[in-house]
């Protein structure tokens, strides 16, 4: 008789490990198949199908309800900066050298203006 080790009752698959990014489960995947040689062991802890856990690690880019399984950040649209053309995680340009600016020497409402519309400084 073949033994289930996945779904036997009174055990429970090993615990998943959670990683940040799927670049790092594709590596773990990965590695995961050297060791166990099936992908319905490899998907088991994360409680995907083996079809999808083989996928992810040749480089399927796993959506929303997937993410989710493997506790990634849903992915999110962002405008790209006005100033350089990337998308920056911060507010302000990080690709441009800030300008230094004698604030003492800015005229109050052009200061006033500046601040209002976070302009960097
Ligand atoms: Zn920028």
């Amino acid at each position: 008789m073949r033994k289930s080790y996945l779904h036997a009752p009174g055990r429970a698959a090993s615990a998943p490990v959670y990683l940040s990014s799927v670049q790092a489960y594709r590596k773990s995947l990965l590695a995961a198949h050297k060791n166990l040689n099936y992908w319905r062991k490899v998907a088991a802890p994360y409680d995907l199908k083996p079809s999808m856990a083989r996928m992810i690690a040749y480089g399927y880019d796993p959506g929303k309800k997937i993410r989710a399984k493997l506790h990634l950040q849903a992915k999110q649209v962002v405008l790209a900066c006005s100033k350089c053309g990337e998308a920056h995680v911060t507010k302000r340009c990080t690709k441009v050298a800030r300008r230094s600016r004698d604030l003492y020497a800015m005229p109050v409402k052009s200061l006033r203006w500046a601040i209002n519309n976070r302009e960097e400084m």
